[in-house]
């Protein structure tokens, strides 16, 4: 089963991304580094509840 989730930005809180996992194998909360079009860097993406 995948799960959806969205990809916030850690530093102005801008949903980025949208993108889906595999619950039963990642159970820890997603971060992964990528563009910010707001902050206009990359930046850490947290996993969005
Ligand atoms: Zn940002």
């Amino acid at each position: 089963m995948r799960e959806k989730v969205i990809l916030v930005c850690s530093e102005c809180l801008s949903r980025n991304y949208n993108t889906t996992k595999n619950k039963s194998i990642s159970k820890e909360r997603l971060e992964l580094n990528k563009y910010c079009p707001r902050c206009d860097k990359h930046t850490i993406h947290k996993e969005s509840k």
